[in-house]
């Protein structure tokens, strides 16, 4: 099928549902709006954000945006452009109150306002000690942000494709002019003909064998806006968060710290004392991570085990079964441990990338170290990097960057769209999409996309994740080259059209494999220690040769290239990063 429409948003997480109800209350009764789908919307994996989203509400003590923007420029360990990072921790407020409004049922006050906790890297007064900032309704923040978005998009009328999988992004004579989609259900492609594309496409976790991410993310978007020529930014930082259940990488919130949770090693000592005196348990997450993986290293991990434990027993049951509800559920479930009596066994677990499509505070996607924008092609969300998490991202500013940046991209597409004509198309838009489908579905290799997926996971998880060294990244490298040659050698079981998840998680395995190559590399070049990207054999931070973005692409003979762009200072100097 051809479609037509005036914008087309990829992804319905917090994102894409933000940009799409921008759009419908502004152009909706005179333009044609659709948001294409992999998954059914709600099933998107904003909701399974647990903490909260930060805004300086003040509503439990004082507190200004501009202690927020600081401690977010502070957490980015200074790479985050300024500029950006004021824009989101201003209208931070307004986000939070829109969404209140719209019916999302907070946690309150007793006063009946919203409530706030504590979370990591957020201060008071720049830095004197933690602050209450992160709102949020129980542990299901982000369950229920998707779920009051979603209804808001129906009531407004929002048109959608859901299990629809984008495969391909249409860029004919310096304009984006569509996307390609694949019908889960049927197997049919269609051609979405459109004057302005959004990307909301999530992150890509699924690159790591021990991650926080559902399984859905495969940063396709990423992948497809790189294949189409689209430079990728700051792809070295990707985040551990500290607290994943031991082995099986399921998140369990910082909120659990914020409400007073502490990380103990095998003497029971709290060592975070150690590393961060000031904010404890509640340092940034890079620094977290890697104290864990020191305590461990020096044979204090528990029983001399690779984990540490997350002990919440000093907080009572009526604090953790209220404000902590499902993680308590998931340690019962997965351990058989309640975590009002017994610590939980906890380490580090991939969790979010910083780097992504790069864009400007618009949403507008853009090309180059000039940051010359693609006409008609957006991004928000954590496929795209604008940027305002620099090296290291703080918990709770995620969500806020998904709401704050897709209603301006919307906004900026709502504008587009009004000025110009349909753009021109390609004589055959799905090309690549076919023969793409027809190598995997009728070659004879006989490689296995899981077995692949498996040794990619694997390899990244080895070489590529906390810790890093030249030689670490020299072998992911290598192991990589092996892995794509095998790739070209895929073939899929599943031969038929309706429901081929075979063959689209072949499709996925070539994006994350396009993604591992890109962060390999980026993490090769960055021969300093910043944020979540930590060099063994270049510990420190060196602001002489590395405050700079990096922004990598395919070279024409195939290989990569680095290239690199400044970062915007406008209020806060580089200092050295302590708590
Ligand atoms: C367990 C967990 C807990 C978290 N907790 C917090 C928290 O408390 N606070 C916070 O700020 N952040 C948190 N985060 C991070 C935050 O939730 C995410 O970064 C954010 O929700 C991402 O939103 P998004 O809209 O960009 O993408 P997602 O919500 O991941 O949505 C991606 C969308 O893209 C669609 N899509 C992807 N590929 C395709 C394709 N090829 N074709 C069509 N559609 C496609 C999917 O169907 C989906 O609808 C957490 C993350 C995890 C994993």
């Amino acid at each position: 099928m051809h479609y037509e429409f005036d914008a087309v948003v990829v992804g319905a997480g917090g994102a894409g549902l933000s940009a799409a109800l921008e759009l419908a209350r502004q152009v909706g009764q005179t333009h044609r709006i659709a948001v294409l789908s992999k998954l059914y919307p709600v099933r998107s994996h904003t909701g399974a954000a647990q903490g909260g989203i930060g805004a300086a509400l003040g509503n439990v003590e004082e507190d200004h945006w501009e202690w927020h923007a600081f401690d977010t420029v502070k957490g980015s360990d200074y790479l985050a452009d300024q500029d950006a990072v004021e824009i989101m921790c201003r209208e931070a407020i307004e986000c939070v109150y829109d969404l209140e409004h719209y019916g999302l049922p907070f946690s309150r006050l007793e006063d009946g306002r919203i409530a706030q906790r504590r979370f990591g890297g957020h201060t008071r007064n720049y830095g004197e000690g933690p602050v209450h900032r992160s709102c949020y309704a129980a542990d299901r923040t982000g369950h229920m942000i998707l779920q009051t978005m979603y209804q808001q998009c129906l009531k407004h009328d929002v048109k959608f494709f859901d299990e629809f999988h984008v495969l391909d992004l249409i860029i004919h004579q310096g304009r984006c002019a569509g996307v390609v989609a694949y019908e889960i259900a049927t197997g049919r492609l269609h051609t979405f003909h459109a004057k302005a594309v959004l990307f909301a496409t999530g992150g890509f976790g699924r690159m790591y064998k021990v991650t926080s991410n559902a399984l859905a993310l495969t940063g396709d978007g990423v992948a497809i806006a790189f294949r189409r020529g689209i430079p990728l930014e700051d792809m070295e930082f990707f985040q551990f968060h500290p607290t994943g259940i031991y082995r099986l990488g399921i998140l369990i919130t910082e909120g659990a710290r914020g409400e007073g949770g502490i990380l103990r090693n095998n003497d029971g000592e709290r060592f975070m004392e150690r590393y961060a005196p000031t904010i404890k348990d509640l340092a940034p997450r890079d620094m977290v991570s890697r104290a864990i993986y020191w305590e461990i290293r020096n044979g204090r991990g528990i029983n001399g085990k690779d984990y540490v434990h997350l002990d919440l027993t000093h907080l009572g049951r009526e604090i953790i079964e209220t404000r902590l509800p499902d993680i308590t559920d998931f340690v019962r479930t997965y351990l058989g441990i309640d975590p009002v009596k017994e610590p939980i066994p906890v380490t580090p677990t991939a969790h979010y990338a910083m780097g992504g499509i790069p864009t400007d505070v618009d949403g507008r996607v853009v090309t180059d170290a000039s940051n010359t924008p693609l006409p008609g092609f957006y991004a928000a969300g954590e496929c795209a990097c604008v940027s305002v998490h620099g090296a290291n991202r703080l918990g709770t500013n995620s969500l806020l960057d998904i709401l704050v940046f897709g209603r301006r991209a919307a906004r900026h597409m709502a504008q587009y769209i009004q000025q110009v004509d349909m753009p021109a198309m390609p004589d055959d838009p799905e090309q690549w999409s076919r023969q793409t489908i027809a190598r995997l579905m009728e070659g004879d290799g006989g490689e296995r996309h899981g077995q692949i997926r498996a040794e990619l996971q694997s390899l990244m998880m080895d070489n590529v994740s906390v810790f890093r060294t030249e030689e670490t990244l020299k072998t992911a490298l290598e192991g990589l080259a092996g892995l794509k040659e095998r790739y070209g050698r895929v073939t899929v079981q599943d031969k038929g059209r309706r429901f081929n998840t075979d063959l689209l998680e072949a499709i996925e395995l070539g994006n994350l494999l396009e993604l591992a190559e890109v962060t390999t590399f980026a993490a090769r070049q960055r021969t300093e220690s910043r944020g979540g990207h930590y060099r063994e054999d270049y510990p420190n931070r060196d602001d002489q040769n590395w405050l700079k973005h990096s922004l990598v692409s395919r070279g024409e003979d195939g290989g990569l290239v680095w290239d690199s762009k400044p970062v915007v200072i406008t209020r806060f100097q580089p200092q050295e990063r302590k708590y």
